[in-house]
């Protein structure tokens, strides 16, 4: 399998193994040199499997693949995963992963049916992409994420010290993490994205010093405490009660709770429901019991505080929670202009409910979190 792979790959996966950063020569473990030295995929993936059996968790077999002949690095990391990535983990107890069309369902479920490409959900559900929609499926992800890599290069080693972190900070803050995941189904993508991302980076520098005579002790002062510094304050933050914005990766950003009108942060000054008449976007429909505590304040407008076209603004249109549509009855996202201006329009694809139409928990979770975005602390 290593013949398939460049000198630069081959190289990488080595130093990657390294236990600790004054090594000299790390070589490949036993594992991974009958891995690398066996024949075929399907005997690869027997092999993966068998190691990590007793774990709740296991590699997808087309994410296996693309690891074994393309290396750690991703090319594409802002717009969607490859390389090696959390997101080829999944618990073993989802068995839509091995059917891309129940992935596909699950993916569209996610982030409501027309919010992302054909292609896109194709993409996921083909590369057995993994996207967890709960807590204990995102902890049994990250588990065997950094296990899987410890078993590529070596147990507690350098190159899965920041996921392991990850790990631990979460578990011992669990009671924090469950209701974060709850209100925002999105958070462990975009946890996932971000280690992805620290990792990919720490790969990338890491790489330039492949072709030094003592590579790893070269690169030892630039990235020794990296990995981990930028995990820990980045959980630091949520612990601090920040909400991460870490955007997901520009195929898996849905409008999902903006539709119809969608942005009006631009040069719109007119007031507003005129331009929607103007585009023929349907009857006004009204909400009687729009929340004082949620509405644009007056002199603010709607796109001053959701927008997806803007970086700043674009979480706050994710991660609502969906409701029987007014007219269709399937399940759509909730509309937030519905909620927070009183007024949109009777064919907006996405739900129109009456905040005391909620299930109370549900109504909690989105007061909280509209209020402190009109409120403007977000
Ligand atoms: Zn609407």
């Amino acid at each position: 399998m290593m013949n398939k792979m460049g000198q630069e790959t081959e190289k990488f996966f080595l130093i990657l193994s390294a236990k600790h950063w004054d090594e000299k020569r790390p070589g490949l473990n036993e594992f991974m040199k009958r891995l690398m030295k066996d024949k075929g995929m399907s005997r690869a993936n027997e092999l993966v499997r068998s190691e990590m059996r007793r774990g709740e968790g296991a590699i997808t077999e087309n994410g296996l693949i693309q690891f074994l002949s393309g290396g750690y690095l991703c090319k594409t990391v802002d717009e969607k995963p490859g390389g090696f990535t959390i997101f080829m983990f999944r618990p073993v107890h989802s068995q839509g992963a091995y059917n891309p069309r129940l992935v596909e369902q699950s993916i569209r479920e996610m982030f409501g049916d027309n919010k992302l490409s054909d292609e896109v959900v194709k993409f996921y559900a083909k590369g057995n992409f993994f996207l967890p929609m709960t807590f204990p499926d995102f902890m049994i992800q990250l588990e065997t994420c950094y296990r899987t890599l410890e078993l590529f290069t070596s147990r507690k080693g350098i190159a899965s010290k920041g996921y392991r972190l990850a790990h631990r900070l979460i578990q011992e803050q669990a009671v924090r993490y469950r209701p974060l995941f709850l209100s925002d189904p999105t958070l462990g993508i975009k946890i996932g994205r971000f280690l992805d991302n620290v990792f990919q980076n720490f790969c990338l520098d890491f790489s330039e010093f492949i072709f030094e005579r003592d590579p790893i002790r070269s690169a030892r002062r630039r990235l020794e405490y990296r990995f981990e510094d930028q995990v820990q304050s980045f959980f630091n933050g949520i612990r601090n009660g920040v909400v991460p914005s870490i955007l997901l990766p520009e195929s898996l950003t849905p409008n999902s709770s903006i539709t119809g009108l969608t942005d009006d942060s631009g040069n719109h000054h007119g007031p507003p429901g005129k331009k929607a008449q103007g585009k023929g976007k349907g009857k006004p429909e009204g909400n009687p019991e729009v929340m004082p505590a949620w509405r644009v304040p007056p002199g603010k407008r709607f796109g001053d505080f959701f927008s997806p076209g803007r970086g700043d603004l674009k979480a706050n249109v994710v991660g609502w929670p969906s409701f029987p549509h007014h007219v269709a009855k399937t399940e759509r996202p909730m509309c937030l202009r519905f909620q927070v201006t009183g007024e949109c329009t009777a064919n907006c694809p996405n739900s129109h409910i009456l905040p005391s139409a909620m299930p109370t928990k549900t109504w909690a979770t989105v007061r909280e979190r509209l209020t402190k975005i009109v409120s403007g602390d977000s």
